[in-house]
């Protein structure tokens, strides 16, 4: 059985003191009982404040990007290793935005996936599909060909603890949730793909979280479905009451 998993993807917002704010808000929101693993992904600055303010507590803590070297002259980037050291777990891996503004390809996801395996980071590696490749009907093969390129190379043994994130683009920040018939039927799809590639064991132990528009709505409903483990959460994981009701889905 798959620990499900609901996870914060701040983005760019928070300041450090709004970042420990929230995340002192959100601890006291939690019982420590709760069914779901909590992850939450502050911006870099406040990797190390949060980090220290969730130590013992059920909250995980995540970076929302690496690059793939694990030290240099690389003016800007930060490393794997070092987000170990900050305190992280998890790191989030291919998400749209970086592919749409900073032009990240799934040769670097690739590459930075295994920097965060070798590492003993977690990656959550996210794939997606535009609208208009929705429309056109490419929906799968664009996924296929994210999932080809970006795993290519890994062993299953490299694969066995990371985490899937589907986010449809057109579902990210509209409001516009993909229906649970659409959301499942990617997952299913995402996870014949991971049994062609790893094993049926292994991909029936991976987690394969949605993101795009979550929110305590619908929530419930999104984690009924058979192949859904876990949710990325955007915007209404900003505050921390809102984020605790979708925590706490069940309820
Ligand atoms: P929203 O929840 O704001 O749609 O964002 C989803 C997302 O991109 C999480 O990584």
């Amino acid at each position: 059985t798959r620990r499900p998993m609901i996870a914060g993807n701040w983005k760019m917002h928070k300041t450090c003191p709004e970042a420990e704010d929230t995340a002192r808000a959100l601890v006291g929101q939690l019982t420590g009982k709760e069914e779901a693993e909590v992850m939450i992904a502050p911006p870099a600055t406040a990797l190390v404040p949060v980090s220290r303010i969730i130590g013992d507590t059920p909250v995980q803590l995540g970076a929302q990007n690496l690059f793939w070297e694990n030290q240099g002259a690389y003016t800007g980037e930060v490393s794997a290793p070092m987000l170990v050291s900050a305190g992280c777990r998890y790191v989030i891996i291919g998400h749209s935005e970086r592919r749409q503004y900073f032009g990240e390809t799934d040769e670097g996801v690739n590459k930075k996936i295994k920097a965060a395996v070798a590492a003993g980071l977690v990656p959550v590696i996210c794939i997606g599909e535009s609208e208009t490749e929705r429309d056109g009907g490419k929906t799968f093969s664009v996924l296929d060909k994210q999932m080809e390129k970006g795993l290519e190379g890994l062993s299953e043994d490299q694969f066995s603890q990371a985490v899937m994130a589907y986010e449809p683009v057109w579902a990210i920040g509209t409001g516009r949730s993909a229906t649970p018939e659409q959301a499942q039927e990617v997952h299913a799809h995402v996870r014949q793909f991971l049994e062609k590639r790893f094993g049926a064991q292994t991909a029936g132990a991976a987690r394969i979280l949605y993101g795009g528009s979550v929110k305590p709505a619908n929530t419930a409903e999104l984690m009924a479905l058979p192949d859904i483990d876990g949710a990325l959460v955007g915007g209404a994981s900003l505050k921390p009451d809102t984020f605790a009701e979708i925590i706490h889905y069940k309820r």
